[in-house]
């Protein structure tokens, strides 16, 4: 069996930021080591007996090698040592961790001590992921984030002078005007491995009130991200990247050679994960399920021994196929059609060759052999291209 990647869901951060739409929860210092218990046991479950609840069935994974492990939340970096070493003692109990295997801790810059920092070094973390979002203390305040542009820089250092390899760096553009190209360069000054850069999203169900940032927009106080002037400066933010060392491998994701993420790949090639805690999702053998949003249920099942509430994707065929199409290619190797219908177990897996030949010859895919790629210009129309893969 192919190796998988771990991810588990921690969901508790210090204050919830403007701009949030995740499943976490603020008021935490009582659940909190009783989450951490039921994560343990959940993933002992897991491994021993697999799923079977909901129309999900799941076999028993133990044993299963793991080559990539992702914490993240929430504010991961809140747990404490001991905690962190009890859910990562399970995985260890239970899975056999491949050797070189990635272990990436999501961490927001105010969490990262020398000690904590030394701490997950010695528990085996290779990769920590800095919510830095911006370097202007107005931005990072408009967020209703708790640390401040230079914090950023020492979160880093401490992070490195624990041993631990890689760093990433999330940038979020589209909030308070046009300082995008300012926080890149003064994200690369500090040589990050890798870096993650996204446009601030208000979907239709955030405006409609689920985060403060929505109504703030909603009410006027604060302007909408842009997305063309995003398109605008997308491109010149590509090559600045690109000179300081961070190449783009996905559409919002740059890396200095041989630092992608890894267990980021895999949900961009439809690889197994398997997904612990509450608002998880796990892709074994191509079918989806997910764990429940809902904490009190989550913890309520744990304390009745019995699997959380799942919810089974209930994509068909197509479907599956299409989302196969459009992950991989977001990637900058783009995506073979061998490849789709090994991820998708679809043998017809070709999109339809009006429509695609419509993106083709518009310029904003290119086929080379039987790998399809974005160009330049469908990177910034992806919508447009994704929309031609779709049943
Ligand atoms: S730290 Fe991340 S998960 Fe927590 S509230 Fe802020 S954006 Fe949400």
């Amino acid at each position: 069996m192919e190796p998988a990647g771990i991810y588990l869901h921690l969901p508790f951060c210090a204050a919830r930021c403007s701009y949030c739409a995740f499943t976490t929860v603020t008021d935490h210092q009582g659940t909190r080591e009783e989450y951490v218990q039921s994560l343990a046991e959940e993933i002992r479950s897991v491994a021993r007996h697999g799923r079977s609840r909901g129309g999900v069935t799941l076999p028993p994974q133990h044993g299963r090698r793991i080559s990539t492990v992702f914490l993240g939340g929430g504010t991961p970096s809140l747990l404490t040592h001991a905690q962190m070493e009890h859910v990562l003692g399970a995985i260890h109990d239970h899975f056999v961790l491949q050797e070189g295997a990635e272990v990436t801790l999501e961490a927001n810059p105010e969490t990262v001590t020398r000690e904590a920092a030394g701490g997950w070094q010695a528990l085996g973390v290779t990769r920590v992921s800095l919510g830095a979002q911006s370097f202007r203390d107005s931005v990072l305040r408009a967020l209703g984030r708790r640390h401040d542009g230079k914090r950023i820089g020492v979160a880093l250092k401490r992070v490195r002078e624990a041993g631990i390899g890689q760093v990433s760096l999330d940038i979020i553009a589209g909030v308070q005007g046009d300082h995008l190209l300012d926080d890149l360069r003064r994200a690369t000054e500090l040589e990050p491995d890798h870096l993650s850069m996204y446009l601030l999203e208000l979907d239709e169900e955030e405006v409609g009130g689920v985060t403060s940032l929505a109504r703030q927009v909603q009410a006027g106080r604060a302007h909408a991200p842009d997305e063309d002037w995003f398109a605008d400066v997308y491109p010149r933010a590509v090559e600045q990247l690109a000179r300081a060392g961070l190449a783009r491998y996905e559409i919002s994701n740059f890396a200095g050679p041989g630092c992608q993420s890894q267990h980021n790949l895999r949900y961009w090639r439809c690889q197994d994960v398997l997904g612990f805690g509450v608002s998880s999702h796990s892709l074994v053998a191509g079918k989806r399920h997910g764990v429940t949003r809902d904490l009190a249920a989550y913890l309520a099942a744990a304390r009745r021994r019995e699997d959380p509430p799942l919810e089974r994707d209930p994509s068909g065929l197509e479907e599956r196929t299409a989302e196969v199409w459009i992950l991989g290619l977001r990637l900058d190797a783009g995506v073979s059609v061998a490849e789709v219908v090994r991820r998708s177990g679809n043998r017809h897996a070709s999109p339809p060759m009006k429509r695609l030949a419509r993106v083709i010859s518009a310029g904003l895919l290119v086929r080379q052999g039987d790998r399809l790629r974005l160009t330049p210009r469908g990177v910034l129309l992806s919508n447009e291209v994704f929309q031609a893969f779709l049943p």
